[in-house]
């Protein structure tokens, strides 16, 4: 059996909530959610939080033309170099002007300086849940399934 890993993160990347708001969310989650465990990370700049093996595509958010895995590569190199602070760049496609944030990644994927990881919850980790952690937070969240 591989582990499901699901990670909450921010919508927006350079977004990082005071720590004891943090630990609220956590305990919040912990109360609700059954699961081998959950555990938060901070960063001082972005980083690229992934969906391990379930990341198959990704795809223009202004076109939607699928992306070419080595056009992304290089880009997330670039950006890399600049510790993900700035995550525009063009799309090959149709010339946008798109964040690597933004992208149709298949499965979701995303960047974050904080991130909140659930250990193989025993629940799908849906709106009823999501809602109230979003308001502990102060932001707008993003899901994303991990599985390793
Ligand atoms: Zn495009």
């Amino acid at each position: 059996m591989s582990d499901h890993i699901v990670k909450i993160i921010p919508r927006d990347p350079l977004y990082l909530p005071p720590e004891q708001t943090l630990d609220v969310a956590k305990a919040y989650l912990e109360a609700h959610i059954n699961s081998d465990g959950i555990n938060i990370s901070v960063n001082g700049s972005p980083v690229f939080v992934d969906c391990g093996s379930n990341l198959s595509e990704i795809f223009c958010p202004k076109c939607g033309k699928k992306l070419d895995y080595s056009w992304w590569q290089s880009a997330m190199s670039k950006a890399f170099e600049g510790e993900f602070m700035f995550l525009g760049t063009v799309a090959p496609c149709c010339g946008a002007a798109v964040s690597l944030n933004e992208l149709c990644y298949h499965f979701p994927c995303g960047f974050a300086r904080t991130r909140i990881e659930i250990y193989n919850p025993g629940q799908a980790v849906e709106d009823d849940i999501l809602a109230p952690v979003q308001k502990i937070l102060g932001t707008e969240l993003r899901v994303i399934h991990a599985h390793l």
